[in-house]
């Protein structure tokens, strides 16, 4: 076989992403540590998520219910996995979603939060507030002025165990375009006290690093192509 792009194996490309943050955590002085890796196995193959479990990752992120229950069932067996539902989540896909234990990174809204928080049985669940820091309208996610709200809303649940924010900056070619997103969900998580910032894509993990992400969520550079 001729090595190239699309003959890289999982393994491989987990270690190139790794080396990428590494320099990124030293450009900008911070631990390596600091950043965690959540592996988006979205529309993947198995073999492949198992791949990336092999070489080492534990952290995994889906879009999909239905495919995060799936998945969640598969690879029950592989010890210390932890799941992140980091999609669009409709009212009647709430009660599947919390049946994972996932914590869900794509909070939005008090009535998300109010449906979520009936449904939670034993453990809280953590959950992340999405923000729509770019004000788009096709884009789910709390807008920026709403959020403070939305904190406080959730504060009050027992239930829910709010951690931090997460955003998905408008897609575009130069990833030093999603660095004002960056820095607008850095500052508004300081404000409110926040320690987690899930914000950074294979196209611009980097510059999410250098202002301050604490979990990056890489698909493609990982796994290949969907
Ligand atoms: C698909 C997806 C990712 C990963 O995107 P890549 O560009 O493949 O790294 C990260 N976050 C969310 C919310 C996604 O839907």
């Amino acid at each position: 076989m001729v090595a190239g792009a699309d003959t890289k194996s999982v393994a491989e490309r987990v270690a190139e992403v790794r080396e990428r943050m590494a320099v990124a955590c030293a450009r900008a002085n911070r631990a390596t540590d600091s950043v965690r890796l959540v592996a988006i196995s979205k529309k993947q193959p198995e073999e492949r998520v198992r791949a990336a479990m092999d070489a080492g990752l534990r952290e995994f992120g889906e879009n999909y219910a239905q495919e995060l229950a799936a998945r969640v069932s598969s690879f029950s067996e592989v010890e210390g996995v932890r799941w992140r539902f980091v999609g669009p989540l409709q009212s009647n896909k709430v009660n599947l979603v919390v049946r994972t234990g996932a914590a869900i990174d794509s909070l939005h809204s008090p009535d998300l939060a109010d449906a979520l928080r009936r449904r939670v049985r034993h453990q809280p669940i953590e959950v992340l507030i999405q923000v729509n820091t770019a004000g788009e309208s096709q884009k789910s996610g709390c807008a920026p002025s709403a959020v403070p709200a939305l904190v406080e809303a959730v504060r009050a649940m027992p239930e829910l165990n709010l951690r931090g924010l997460m955003t998905v900056p408008p897609f575009t070619d130069d990833p030093e375009d999603a660095r004002p997103h960056f820095r607008t969900l850095a500052a508004l998580a300081r404000s409110l006290a926040l320690s987690e910032l899930s914000m950074g894509m294979s196209a611009d993990f980097e510059v999410a690093i250098e202002e301050g992400a604490t979990m990056i969520r890489v698909g493609t550079d990982l796994f290949g192509p969907r």
